[in-house]
């Protein structure tokens, strides 16, 4: 047993070295990234239930690193949002998320916030600032937050979430039904949109309990007057059972895979079946 312990330590301490190595070459590749040109935005669209037509785009962001080719947002975000990093990655994603606005008619563009990026100073100034640059109304930027980005300091979250309100940004909670304190929050939080988390859009067609959880999340975010968008919709079996359930947005690859901004242009035209 003792021998068996000695293997199990040895083992543990060799795969967080692995894991601190992996973590240091993504973090000095990726202060590079933005300079070497290996970033880009992909733009998925967000239809209306009843209309397909579309409304906005969630903006997603893309790392193609020259050596090594590309590395998932959902691997790199967490490193660079431990350091600074996450601020310039950040200030990059919002201003070309920003830039495409002009080439679309109306609909808006909804960008992901880290925790670290809503929680630094004057970030509602710091927006304000951007979308003014860009010369786009507030309308057309939806913020999207997870539940984490409030959970540590609730009144200043609230503040700010409040205040983003007021200058007419839109503000969507981001993998809901995920978080810690999903109904303390969306009671005293100023927000437009709830957004499904994807795991339980994929469980609907299989388990009853996805089913409930979906329902009552729709059936809560009806109540309290909030839109409410699934994500990960991949069936003609899902858009039916959330359209009867009454979920006022979708969003997944049945409708399109995320676009380049180009396509996105053409999309924001002409529709989803144009
Ligand atoms: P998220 O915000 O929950 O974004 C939705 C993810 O689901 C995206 O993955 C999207 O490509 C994927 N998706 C959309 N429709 C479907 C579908 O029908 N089926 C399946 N299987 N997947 C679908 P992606 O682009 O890999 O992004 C992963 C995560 O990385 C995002 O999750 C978000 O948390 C983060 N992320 C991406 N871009 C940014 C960014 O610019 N800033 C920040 N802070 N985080 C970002
Ligand atoms: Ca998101
Ligand atoms: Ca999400
Ligand atoms: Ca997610």
């Amino acid at each position: 047993a003792k021998r068996s312990g000695r293997n199990a330590a040895r083992l543990f301490d060799e795969s967080l070295d692995e894991g601190i190595r992996l973590r240091r070459q993504i973090e000095s590749n990726l202060s590079q990234a933005i300079a070497r040109d290996e970033l880009s935005m992909l733009f998925q669209p967000i239809v209306a239930t009843d209309t397909f037509e579309v409304v906005g785009f969630e903006a997603l962001l893309r790392w193609h690193a020259v050596a090594g080719g590309p590395i998932s947002p959902a691997a790199f975000i967490p490193i660079a949002e431990e350091s600074n990093l996450i601020h310039e990655l950040g200030d990059w994603v919002l201003a070309r998320s920003l830039a495409v606005l002009k080439d679309w008619p109306g609909q808006y563009v909804s960008v992901n916030f880290s925790p670290r990026q809503f929680r630094r100073h004057n970030f509602v100034g710091y927006v304000m600032e951007q979308v003014q640059r860009a010369n786009v109304a507030p309308s057309r930027l939806q913020i999207e937050i997870t539940e984490t980005a409030i959970f540590d300091d609730a009144e200043r979250a609230a503040d700010t979430m409040y205040r983003l309100r007021q200058m007419g940004f839109r503000i969507a909670l981001d993998d809901f039904g995920t978080g810690y304190s999903s109904l303390y929050n969306i009671r005293k939080f100023a927000l437009d949109s709830l957004k499904i988390d994807r795991s339980f859009i994929d469980g609907m067609m299989r388990e009853r309990e996805s089913v409930a959880i979906v329902h009552s999340i729709i059936h809560l975010g009806q109540a309290l007057g909030l839109g409410v968008i699934a994500e990960g919709v991949e069936t003609d079996g899902q858009v039916a059972m959330l359209r009867a359930a009454g979920a006022s947005h979708l969003q997944g690859y049945l409708f399109a895979v995320p676009i380049t901004a180009e396509h996105a242009a053409a999309l924001a035209k002409s529709g989803i079946t144009g």
